[in-house]
């Protein structure tokens, strides 16, 4: 049985936290990250639940490409092939993960820093 299965993106997949989409497909939804840390800072989230990326390695797959492939269509579908973006996943506490629902940040519209905080 999974844990965690009510976080607030659990609530928006199911709905009942309505989000403006600013791309969605069969695998994901793409929305904006309610406390932007670039000029373009949108969240990515697979409709199909895992709980973080170190899960990933026991899952399908195809599942885990089709997700990346979201990811990368959606910052396409943002403008950002050209200028450029940052795809962002935190795990865990080490790596700052708030939210127990896997999600890629797409970061991008200004000059990022490297290397992150
Ligand atoms: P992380 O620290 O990687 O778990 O990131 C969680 C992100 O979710 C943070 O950047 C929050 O600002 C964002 N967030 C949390 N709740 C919402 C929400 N309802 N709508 C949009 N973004 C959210």
């Amino acid at each position: 049985m999974q844990h965690s299965v009510n976080t607030v993106f659990d609530k928006i997949i199911s709905g009942d936290i309505p989000v403006e989409p600013v791309f969605e497909n069969d695998d994901v939804l793409a929305f904006n990250d309610m406390n932007p840390q670039a000029p373009v800072h949108v969240l990515v989230i697979p409709k199909k639940r895992s709980s973080r990326f170190s899960e990933l390695s026991s899952k399908p797959v195809e599942e885990t490409g089709r997700f990346f492939a979201a990811v990368s269509a959606a910052a396409s579908s943002l403008g950002l092939d050209s200028p450029g973006y940052r795809i962002v996943v935190n795990n865990g506490s080490d790596g700052g993960q708030e939210v127990e629902y896997l999600h890629a940040h797409i970061l991008g519209g200004r000059q990022l820093k490297w290397p992150p905080g």
